[in-house]
């Protein structure tokens, strides 16, 4: 039996009942693939901040290093909101990510067949929505130097080098080759310097992966097209700040942001983690859906530890009790034949 180390970052807000749900299926799913977890938990965020002083301890970084993924939850909240930049749980997670080296963001954007009618627009438009934006994580405008504020002005720079967009394209296009093979690849090329050599690096590289067909997209029509017809995408490769952006955007299409997991990758280590925030609003009422952070588990066990069996076991498992209507409050407006907890829903998944 295979043992896999597992480090648990449940975060502030919702993040530890999330995580928790996910564990949960995590150990159904071990008992019937012959695999078995070890978890080991660590502080970010608001909690670590209140606990050490540091919204990172490097304790936590030595515990993700020493695992075989990371499993995270969310951070943030109010209560810290007005502490000074790097005291905030925010900084401590682009920190994480940069320490980490993460460089490649994964977040697929898919609409259940069970789930059409839950979507702001008209099923017709999102039915068989199934499209990966691939964003760069640890560049760009939120890290860009120099950056800084005074009385009168506020400044931030976006900057790419040629080496961080060959990696970031280069995940792109393999991961076009496992799916429908199109990549469409978002700048602002009209308008910025650093996306001029975004869409001629990214068209280089393109080169390498014939069997790729390779489009561009200025970011405001990208943000259109999204709404107008989201099927004609297949792979969106985009920057760091285009990327968060859009891929909030896409994941209203799926009727809920509390439905859609990413995988942060390109290093040793991989973190998986739901792509919402620690919904400070809903936390500690036991109704934030736990789907996100569930199917980032499945995306862990399929991308870091090469489960495929196991997380497919998920994936179907996801599906099935959509299709049973089981429902947390968020989709709840829909169609429910049953409104469950989180709790409710992990259990439910976990079981089938
Ligand atoms: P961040 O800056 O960390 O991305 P955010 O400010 O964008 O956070 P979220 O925490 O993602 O905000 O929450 C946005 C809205 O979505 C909130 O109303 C929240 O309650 C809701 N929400 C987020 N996650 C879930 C979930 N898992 N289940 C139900 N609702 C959720
Ligand atoms: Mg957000």
């Amino acid at each position: 039996m295979k043992t896999y180390k597992i480090a648990l970052i449940k975060g502030d807000g919702i993040g530890p009942e999330i995580i928790d749900e996910a564990v949960k299926v995590l150990d159904a799913v071990a008992s019937c693939c012959d695999i078995e977890f070890s978890y080991e938990e660590a502080l970010m965020g608001g909690c670590a901040y209140d606990i050490t002083g540091d919204p990172l301890p490097q304790e936590t970084i030595n515990i993700s290093l020493n695992s075989d993924a990371v499993l995270f939850g969310a951070i943030g909240g109010q209560k810290w909101d007005n502490l000074p930049r790097e005291k905030r749980p925010e900084s401590g997670l682009l920190r994480f990510r940069k320490e980490l080296g993460v460089y490649a963001n994964l977040r697929p954007a898919v609409v259940y067949d069970e789930l059409v009618n839950a979507s702001s627009l008209k099923p017709e438009i999102v039915k068989g929505v199934d499209l990966m934006v691939v964003r760069e994580l640890i560049g760009g405008i939120y890290f860009g130097e120099p950056k800084g504020r005074d009385e009168n002005r506020g400044w931030n720079t976006m900057v790419y080098t040629r080496e961080e967009i060959v990696r970031i394209a280069h995940q792109a296009f393999k991961i076009a080759m496992t799916r429908s093979k199109r990549v469409c690849s978002v700048d602002k090329a009209n308008v910025l310097d650093v996306s001029q050599l975004w869409r001629d690096v990214v068209t280089e590289v393109a080169e390498e992966y014939p069997e790729v067909e390779l489009s561009h997209m200025y970011v405001d029509n990208a943000a259109m097209q999204l709404i107008r017809d989201p099927k004609q995408f297949d792979v969106m490769l985009t920057g760091n700040i285009f990327g968060d952006i859009l891929s909030d955007e896409a994941s209203m299409l799926s009727g809920s942001i509390g439905l859609l997991p990413s995988a942060s990758v390109g290093a040793k280590i991989g973190v998986y983690e739901p792509i919402h925030g620690s919904a400070p609003d809903i936390a500690g009422q036991g109704i934030a859906n736990p789907i996100a952070t569930i199917s980032s588990a499945s995306m862990m066990l399929r991308y870091a530890l090469g489960e495929n069996d196991a997380a497919d076991k998920i994936d179907a498992a996801i599906k099935r009790a959509l299709k049973e209507g089981y429902r947390t409050k968020d989709l709840a407006q829909f169609d429910a034949k049953e409104v469950c907890s989180t709790s409710e829903m992990g259990s439910i998944i976990a079981n089938y």
